[in-house]
């Protein structure tokens, strides 16, 4: 399954280059071309799906796999402190490409991206009545 509209299958495509650093039959992982910090990269299921919701649950293992092992390499390539992991779903979340991707993202000790932005609740029954509705909705 291929969108001839998005840029993600045109790169596994081959028709648009990319920096890859990781292959397998189903997943790819290549570089990000405007890295949060270097060594930035994605990891994409080959197939063309959505979002999060639209990938097959079959596919998880593979991308698991390879977010622990390119994720590894590019810890140990940089030098870095850490790394995030992170998928943006719909454009309200920063989703700017809509064909599912993981951010792998290497990050330093005050590499000034700091933690996002946190509220507090009301109360506890403000959290546990938003628990419990979530909790009712999950089949
Ligand atoms: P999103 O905001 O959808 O989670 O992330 C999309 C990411 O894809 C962005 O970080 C952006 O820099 C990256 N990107 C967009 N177009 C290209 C491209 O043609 N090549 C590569 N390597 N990355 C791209
Ligand atoms: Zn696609």
């Amino acid at each position: 399954m291929s969108h001839n509209d998005c840029i993600f299958c045109k790169i596994i495509a081959g028709d648009i280059p990319c920096f890859k650093v990781y292959e397998t039959d189903n997943i790819l992982c290549f570089l990000d071309i405007g890295p949060v910090n270097k060594g930035h990269a994605l990891v994409i299921p080959k197939e063309h799906h959505e979002n999060l919701w639209a990938l097959p649950t079959e596919l998880g293992k593979d991308i698991l796999e390879a977010c622990q092992k390119a994720g590894k390499a590019i810890v140990e390539a940089t030098g870095a402190d850490g790394l995030n992991v992170g998928m943006n779903n719909h454009e309200a979340a920063g989703q700017l490409v809509f064909h599912a991707h993981y951010h792998l993202i290497p990050r330093f000790k005050d590499d000034g991206h700091d933690h996002w932005q946190q509220q507090e609740y009301e109360n506890m029954d403000e959290a546990a009545q938003l628990a419990d509705k979530i909790k009712g909705l999950i089949d």
